[in-house]
């Protein structure tokens, strides 16, 4: 496979990449980020169509099968409506700078007795259930599986994009919306894919306690700035960079209604890697 203008190609046969049109679409961008959803649909069929239709104001780039099948909908330099509020680091709104990948997966599963179903009451054979905890959330739940195909063909573009535009970062939308959105879950492996992506043999979510009381995440890497609340012993922030021994995070726990997942500075030294 290949981009030609950016648009997905073949190079193989046994390749399957198909492009269908969507007018859920924005502007041009100039791509940095992929961001990895799974759809929370019935299939990648249906999926598709809610994203052609103009009353889902929703749609993704790419929506990729059980079969490892890509479904392009719109140009790699066009923006795409996949990742809604978000926030990464100090930017926001990554529609406007960001790649979104559609896995096709019913997402979470309720466990009836000891029969899975999705939120659209479909039951799931066992074989296809992983038991998971999602880092933001305390319970292990139940999960759809991913496809190897899928995760192939998903990396398989991931490599391709990184070579045709500047991308930097591979993330969930679990990781620019925090507890508003769970996908990719549990059941995607995002550290290997990340580490295997970027050739780095230790990407694992880099998660931090905090190993005092009282501590202050301010508005930016020094004392001179304002504190935005204070942390206590044991808190759990993500760290996303570093700058002259300040660490910009984002807090692990669930925001009050009405309120932003907390993000911002904290001393090095205060905190300490779980
Ligand atoms: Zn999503």
């Amino acid at each position: 496979m290949k981009i030609l203008k950016n648009k997905l190609s073949k190079t193989l046969s046994n390749e399957s990449i198909s492009f269908t049109d969507t007018p859920n679409k924005g502007g041009d961008m100039n791509p940095n980020t992929i961001i990895i959803h799974f759809t929370a649909g019935r299939s990648a069929e249906s999926s598709i169509s809610w994203f052609k239709d103009p009353a889902a104001k929703a749609s993704a780039h790419l929506v990729i099968d059980r079969e490892g099948k890509i479904t392009q909908m719109i140009e790699f330099g066009k923006k795409a409506w996949h990742a809604g509020k978000s926030r990464w680091a100090d930017r926001s709104g990554l529609n406007d700078f960001s790649i979104g990948i559609e896995l096709d997966n019913p997402g979470r599963l309720t466990k009836v007795n000891d029969r899975f179903y999705s939120w659209f009451e479909k039951e799931y054979p066992k074989d296809v259930v992983v038991e998971g905890k999602h880092k933001h959330e305390k319970n292990v739940t139940y999960w759809h599986s991913f496809t190897e195909k899928q995760i192939d063909a998903c990396f398989k573009v991931c490599k391709l994009l990184m070579e045709n535009y500047n991308v930097k970062e591979v993330l969930g939308h679990d990781d620019v919306s925090p507890y508003r959105k769970n996908d990719p879950g549990p059941a995607f492996p995002m550290e290997s894919f990340r580490a295997k992506l970027f050739g780095r043999d230790d990407d694992t979510a880099d998660i931090y306690k905090v190993t005092v009381n009282n501590v202050n995440i301010r508005k930016g890497a020094g004392t001179e700035f304002e504190s935005l609340r204070q942390l206590q012993k044991d808190a759990k922030v993500e760290f996303l960079k570093s700058k002259l021994g300040w660490f910009y995070v984002y807090v692990l726990e669930k925001p009050k209604e009405g309120e932003e997942p907390l993000y911002g500075w904290i001393n090095g030294s205060l905190l300490q890697k779980v």
